[in-house]
């Protein structure tokens, strides 16, 4: 029986963040362990709601309540288990999601704050691996039949381990040269240190997956081949088409890049720092692509380019400016507009966000400026309106507000545009809709008999939380397609949506 009263005793508490002088000199991630004590308070916070709402804000279906109240008690080895349950990768979820459940959490609705889920969450996935490591599971007999899994992302990889467990002999392909999707090259390692993919690319390796890398499907191996050697494939190619500005005048300068360019330059040079390698930050024709020194300006204001902040700090950039085109948001729901349960408009400031530079809302980019030998040297901005009408996006700039934010370094974080056009997709019969995505059939089946999607290549540029759910349902949706034993969990349907106000 939970403690009915825990969270009138105990306010709501994180442990601090590594202080901002010391981490920026490093790569290591900015949250230190909870410790026993502070994680067993706030667990006690949750009030084992009749109806959990946390439940619905998770399309994993996390059991929160039951591990919430396991480590008040401190059932440590039940946590675990009951955690693992619905989620393969709780490590990758617990750092790095933004926590829809703490959104849609009974305590929001009262005027108390969420009780800390994702930091009890990354506490039980951490406790697992002190208490005896990630054990592989026994596998069953070999069914003989075998699944291609495409990309190794957490939904290529959460597919793969359903799918093993299950006894399906899965090979994954991947293109790059190392495994973990966006974990790997795109998220920095001051949020996700790269230990937590390895450990478990290790025991996915212990229960039977194969893994290949460096190969890309539709150039390096066909779909017929790979349809000849398996009898299902699973594309979860992710959603990598980076939007860009080609209409901003100036855009074709040197010094204006993509934002990924920028992180996978600097999340390579870390990476090759862990294996003794000395490594510059470059693009893959060899051109440098680094911060420091320079005045860096950040188009967007999301996951990526906050990414890109921390990475600038980290080095030794001369200054940042942050551009969004929005007005800056409330500091907390509006309920009118927002009502509890869904997942609120508010300002979002992340780790990042301590250590430096200056955020700049509702602006636009007219112009980036040439200093006279092909290289950006400011950008030249305009505070702006935006307005919804029929569905598209207006953008109307006030006359008289231009001004110039200097720039050697522009990254470009406004978005993505849906799974990359790439020969694979026409060789499995699958094409893209509208927003670059690839629908799925109710089974999940996208094109070709046989040939399964999931992640962000169906979702479009969502969440590590979306891509692990539906690699679990793809999962079971091949499982069933290949007359396996029973029945894989499938915590979403292709239709499932976030919670949102109808
Ligand atoms: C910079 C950045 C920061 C983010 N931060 C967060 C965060 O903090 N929290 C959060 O929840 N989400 C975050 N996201 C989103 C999250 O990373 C994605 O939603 C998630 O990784 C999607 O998983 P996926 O498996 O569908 O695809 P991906 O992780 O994109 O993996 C797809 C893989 O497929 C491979 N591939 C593609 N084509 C081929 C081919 N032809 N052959 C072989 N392999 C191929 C790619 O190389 C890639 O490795 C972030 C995204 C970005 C870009
Ligand atoms: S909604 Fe909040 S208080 Fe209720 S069970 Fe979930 S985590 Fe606990």
């Amino acid at each position: 029986m939970p403690d009915p009263n825990g969270f009138l005793r105990y306010d709501r508490r994180l442990p601090a963040r590594r202080p901002v002088p010391v981490r920026i000199m490093d790569w290591r991630e900015v949250y230190p362990p909870a410790g026993e004590e502070l994680i067993r308070e706030q667990a006690t916070r949750c009030m084992d709601c009749g109806i959990p709402f946390c439940h619905d804000g998770c399309p994993l279906g996390n059991r929160i309540p039951d591990w919430n109240d396991l480590v008040r008690t401190g059932g440590w080895d039940a946590a675990v288990e009951s955690l693992h349950a619905t989620n393969n990768f709780p490590e990758f979820t617990g750092r790095l999601c933004p926590a829809p459940c703490e959104a849609a959490c009974v305590l929001g609705l009262g005027g108390q704050q969420p009780v800390t889920i994702k930091q009890v969450e990354v506490e039980i996935a951490d406790a697992a691996v002190a208490r005896g490591g990630l054990r592989p599971q026994p596998v069953p007999a070999p069914t003989g039949r075998s699944v291609a899994v495409v990309g190794s992302g957490p939904a290529g990889l959460a597919a793969a381990q359903q799918l093993a467990r299950a006894g399906h002999a899965v090979t994954v392909y991947e293109r790059d040269d190392a495994l973990g999707g966006l974990l790997r090259y795109g998220i920095p390692d001051f949020k996700l240190e790269k230990r937590h993919i390895d450990r478990r690319l290790a025991q996915l390796a212990a229960e039977g997956v194969r893994f290949r890398t460096g190969v890309n499907v539709g150039v390096d191996v066909t779909a017929e081949e790979l349809r000849a050697e398996h009898d299902a494939v699973l594309l979860a190619c992710g959603a990598l088409q980076g939007r860009d500005t080609p209409e901003t005048p100036g855009r074709a300068l040197r010094g204006v890049h993509q934002a990924m360019a920028h992180l996978v330059a600097a999340n390579r040079v870390v990476a090759a720092a862990g294996e003794g390698r000395p490594a510059l930050a470059t693009l893959p024709d060899g051109t440098p692509i680094d911060a420091a020194g320079k005045h860096v300006v950040i188009i967007g204001g999301g996951d990526t380019a906050a990414d890109c902040l921390g990475v600038a700090h980290r080095q030794g950039t001369a200054g940042v400016h942050q551009l969004d085109l929005y007005p800056e948001p409330p500091a907390d729901r509006d309920a009118a507009r927002d009502p509890w349960p869904t997942w609120p408009w508010v300002l979002r400031s992340y780790p990042a966000h301590e250590e430096g530079g200056e955020r700049v809302f509702a602006v636009a980019v007219q112009e980036f400026v040439d200093d006279g030998t092909g290289q950006v040297r400011a950008v030249r901005i305009a505070e702006v309106t935006v307005e919804k009408v029929d569905g598209r996006r207006i953008v109307t700039a006030l006359p008289g507000s231009e001004r110039e934010i200097p720039a050697d370094l522009v990254l470009l974080a406004i978005g993505f545009e849906g799974t990359e056009d790439q020969p694979l997709l026409a060789q499995f019969g699958v094409t893209r809709n509208g927003r670059g995505a690839v629908d799925a059939r109710p089974d999940w089946q996208a094109g070709a008999d046989g040939v399964f999607v999931a992640g962000d290549m169906h979702r479009g540029a969502s969440l590590i939380v979306w891509a692990i759910a539906e690699g679990r349902a793809a999962a079971a949706a091949i499982h069933a397609y290949l007359g396996g034993v029973g029945t894989l969990p499938a915590p979403v349907d292709p239709a499932r949506q976030p919670l949102a106000a109808r």
